[in-house]
């Protein structure tokens, strides 16, 4: 299984392959699109479609963030991004899930 580091080259190369916009000047548009393809991953899951695919559509999301990233920041390791986020997250308290909504409801 590729890495997000190795994933990212692999949309380099389909995207130098197929000539698509190549520029920081296409960064926006490639955001636009990953939103794009979010909309068609909940299109697809409300219809209910097959499961395989609502998960193909939320791969579109993922090529198109790999590549708005590598052209915003070619240096970033996405792999060493994610870890760090992950363990940021991880040691988050509850302020944005569940234990923040019961303790607003409690009234104190
Ligand atoms: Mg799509």
């Amino acid at each position: 299984m590729p890495t997000l580091e190795e994933s990212k080259k692999k949309v380099e190369e389909l995207v130098k392959a197929k000539g698509f916009g190549n520029s920081p000047d296409d960064i926006a548009n490639k955001l636009l699109f990953a939103f794009i393809e979010l909309g068609e991953a909940g299109d697809s899951w409300k219809k209910g479609k097959p499961t395989d695919e609502t998960i193909e559509e939320l791969i579109d999301v993922i090529f198109y963030v790999l590549d708005a990233s590598r052209l915003i920041a070619p240096d970033a390791n996405l792999d060493e991004v994610f870890n760090k986020k992950w363990t940021k997250n991880m040691g988050r308290g509850y302020q944005y899930g569940e234990g923040f909504r019961s303790k607003k409801s409690s009234g104190s």
